[in-house]
């Protein structure tokens, strides 16, 4: 992630996001009870048990919580065609 991001919904929020990272768990279920009966690495997966394939973290925006995948906010900051100059007053305030 070396791009940009803006809130696809508040539209002002360019620096304050979490990061959610997605790790996903393959288990295989007991069906009548929920219970997990067995957990696989992603490499020992059955052969018909389709592995996770989305995207390995979510952005929420930081300002209203709007929860996206990351595309979305790098489609919305090149859209708004922000200019990137280091001096920037909208992210000069956000040097953490
Ligand atoms: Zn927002």
């Amino acid at each position: 992630m070396n791009s940009p991001y803006l809130c696809p919904n508040c539209k002002t929020n360019r620096s304050r996001f979490n990061l959610i990272e997605q790790v996903a768990r393959p288990v295989k279920l007991n069906p009548q009870t929920g219970e997990i009966l067995q957990q696989f690495e992603i490499e020992h997966l059955e052969p018909f048990h389709l592995p996770y394939q989305g995207p390995s973290y979510k952005v929420q925006c930081g300002i209203c919580g709007v929860i996206e995948n990351e595309i979305v906010f790098v489609k919305q900051a090149q859209t708004c065609n922000f200019t990137r100059k280091t001096n920037n007053p909208l992210n000069s305030a956000d040097n953490f």
